[in-house]
């Protein structure tokens, strides 16, 4: 028996990397692939500055810079998110935790619940992830996510699932990459030496120059059939 099939306890599981390491599109694949929730704290952001609600008005303006919001905001967001019955089976966060106060926070959460971590670092170059931003483009609607170079859309600028016209997210612009890459070595690399302190599972998934498919396999390679 693997150290897989051995635990019983529900996973969560961490999609851990820099900016443009593909944390989005693996948490994507492996929602379908695993049937748990995904959980994106900056997808949860932006849903609230596009309805314009109070907090969504407050982290507008951090956003956009490229820094983190407060660890509060985030944590209360998540917090919130995993005590809902679809997560009780296992769920994937991607973009969470980000500094060691949230990792503190979220670790006592999931001891309580009974969750076992798993943590996926996706290791990527900088010069690789500052092109692969550079050509990144959303739909507005569905979140997709295209690359002009490896995944681009059907027809140019549209959305190949509800046709609606691609953006630029307002962080992708090169100097708010540059900011975001910043804050992910202040702020949120040091996590690796924490998670590895914790006695969380801690995989490293090179995750540079090959397509998402094979990144997938690769991870879950690593995580077995559940
Ligand atoms: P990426 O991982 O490519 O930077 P995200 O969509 O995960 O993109 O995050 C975009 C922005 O949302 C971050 O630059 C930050 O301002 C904010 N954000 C997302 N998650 C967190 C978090 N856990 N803590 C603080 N800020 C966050």
């Amino acid at each position: 028996m693997n150290e897989d099939t051995a635990s019983k306890s529900p996973k969560a599981l961490i999609l851990f990397g820099p900016p443009g390491s593909g944390k989005g599109t693996q948490a994507k694949l492996l929602r379908e692939a695993r049937q748990v929730p995904h959980i994106s704290t900056g997808d949860m952001l932006r849903e609230r500055i596009a309805m314009g609600d109070p907090l969504g008005r407050q982290v507008q303006g951090l956003m956009q810079s490229g820094r983190l919001v407060p660890d509060e905001v985030a944590n209360r967001l998540v917090d919130e998110r995993i005590a809902r019955p679809d997560c009780a089976g296992g769920f994937i966060l991607d973009g969470y935790p980000r500094t060691i106060p949230q990792a503190e926070v979220l670790g006592r959460r999931l001891a309580e619940r009974g969750f076992e971590t798993v943590v996926i670092h996706l290791k990527v170059d900088y010069t690789v992830i500052i092109k692969r931003i550079a050509g990144r483009r959303q739909c507005p609607v569905c979140g997709t996510l295209y690359s002009l170079t490896s995944n681009p859309p059907k027809k140019a600028d549209v959305c190949d699932l509800d046709g609606a016209g691609l953006v630029i997210r307002e962080d992708d612009q090169e100097d708010v990459i540059r900011e975001r890459l910043e804050a992910y070595d202040r702020q949120t690399r040091p996590l690796i030496e924490f998670f590895a302190g914790a006695g969380h599972a801690l995989k490293e998934v090179d995750a540079g120059l090959d397509g998402p498919d094979a990144i997938l396999q690769r991870i879950s390679g690593l995580l077995g059939n559940r």
